[in-house]
């Protein structure tokens, strides 16, 4: 598997390029922003885009996504119940004092028993409410890779105070679905560095019992 991670935009999202070495096939997860870099790691590895993946809709995870998809025309996928957050793109974006940026249309909703493909890699999708409504993550079993968006961090889990967010159904996704995985699963967050299910599930203190 082809996979570059990257941060894009102000707040630093990390922005996942996966990509099938044999078909060249590709889904780019979270492309916030910085759309000219996603497209110069795509054209580096020769890669064509398949399907455009959204954890969730707030602004630095989904900002690039209609660029991405007018300049590459593959779908963008996201799940339903966060249509409300994706309607609040202006506001969220006056948050953190940004221009609003254009507002991307979804192509189909993504819930857990969904897969994203990209030829011979397939994610399985886990709907992992709590930081929003339709928080997911993807998990790609044969890699041994969970891409967390922020549902989980390194050392912490995602913020529950914005609007839709729920600490009672975060910690429900992490001890049911995310922790149900297997120590040696690499987690992919949706800010900062890498870390693994095993490290979380003794080390995090928001998990560890
Ligand atoms: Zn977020």
């Amino acid at each position: 598997m082809i996979h570059e991670i990257f941060p894009v935009g102000p707040l630093d999202c990390n922005c996942s390029v996966v990509g099938d070495e044999q078909t060249h096939e590709a889904m780019v997860i979270d492309p916030g922003d910085n759309i000219e870099k996603v497209i110069a790691v795509l054209q580096q590895h020769n890669l064509t885009l398949k399907q455009i993946v959204i954890t969730h809709a707030h602004i630095d995870h989904i900002g690039g996504a209609a660029k991405l998809k007018r300049l590459t025309g593959a779908p963008v996928l996201l799940n339903s119940n966060d249509q409300m957050l994706l309607k609040m793109l202006d506001v969220q974006a006056s948050w953190l004092g940004m221009r609003p940026p254009e507002n991307t249309s979804v192509d189909a909703s993504l819930t857990t028993g969904d897969k994203v493909i990209a030829g011979s890699l397939v994610g399985d999708v886990l709907h992992t409410p709590g930081h929003t409504e339709g928080s997911i993550c993807l998990y790609f079993e044969a890699e041994k890779t969970l891409i967390a968006g922020d549902t989980l961090f390194a050392g912490s889990i995602g913020r529950t105070d914005l609007p839709g967010g729920s600490y009672k159904k975060i910690m429900e996704s992490l001890l049911g679905p995310v922790l149900a995985l297997p120590d040696e699963t690499i987690v992919v967050p949706g800010h900062g560095p890498l870390t693994t299910i095993g490290e979380e599930r003794v080390s995090n203190p928001f998990l560890a019992r």
